[in-house]
């Protein structure tokens, strides 16, 4: 996109890009004639230098580009808030991007809005990369499994001899480095399998040892098992082309 277009095109362009990314909402229906016709209008005041773009159906009825949208509580122009996203996006701090901005298009703007904008985004990524949701791996890519003790007594001596194991299961996908760890209350197959099938994405090809819990995993999701005896072998003794 030109930043030497008129704020208004751009506008129309990224308005149209949004509602192609479903980011914003189109094709509602007017609760006034029950159908889809609504198309970009500019209702600015006939004295006003200032656009103000709205959604119009060919029956007259307005509606607000940004209502229900992750950008309604902003006036700001569209185009000038994606330039911020992509500012936020390549780690370019707020002072930075609000420096970089004036040299762009000549316009100022608050450090209030610039700082509430990356915070809602920071924290929408944070909820998206929740540990509970996270899935890595997918088609072709591998995860490579692995249990670990992490507190245990040593030679059964000690004052707490009662303290119970702690075991942990991670998993790392290696095109990614995306990775999952949680604390285990055993081995067994069922809790190992249950883990697996809820982060691992189906038809990944999961590299483990030989512990029997995992050997039901290439009934699950479509997933490709490839045990590797640490004892003997450091790649799959099956697939000599993965490594
Ligand atoms: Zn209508």
């Amino acid at each position: 996109m030109s930043e030497k277009k008129p704020l208004i095109e751009k506008e129309i362009f990224t308005i149209n890009q949004l509602s192609e990314y479903k980011v914003i909402q189109k094709s509602t229906i007017c609760f006034n004639c029950n159908k889809k016709n609504f198309t970009l209008f500019d209702r600015k005041e006939s004295d006003s230098k200032k656009f103000l773009l709205t959604w119009r159906c060919s029956c007259g009825q307005y509606k607000a580009i940004r209502d229900g949208s992750f950008f309604s509580m902003y006036k700001t122009p569209l185009s000038e808030l994606i330039l911020f996203i992509r500012f936020w996006a390549v780690q370019i701090s707020i002072s930075k991007s609000i420096d970089l901005f004036k040299q762009m298009t000549g316009q100022t703007i608050t450090r209030k809005i610039v700082g509430l904008l990356y915070l809602r985004l920071r924290n929408i990524c944070t909820r998206a990369l929740d540990k509970k949701n996270i899935r890595i791996g997918g088609q072709g890519h591998i995860v490579e499994i692995d249990k670990s003790m992490v507190a245990r007594v040593k030679h059964n001596v000690g004052k707490d001899l009662a303290r119970a194991q702690v075991w942990m299961f991670g998993m790392i996908c290696r095109s990614d480095d995306l990775c999952y760890i949680e604390i285990v209350p055993d081995r067994t197959q069922y809790t190992l399998l249950r883990i697996c099938y809820d982060h691992i994405k189906p038809e990944s090809i999961i590299f483990s040892d030989t512990w029997s819990s995992y050997s039901k995993l290439s009934e699950v999701n479509n997933y490709t098992h490839e045990q590797v005896n640490h004892k003997y072998n450091f790649v799959s003794p099956t697939n000599s082309n993965v490594h």
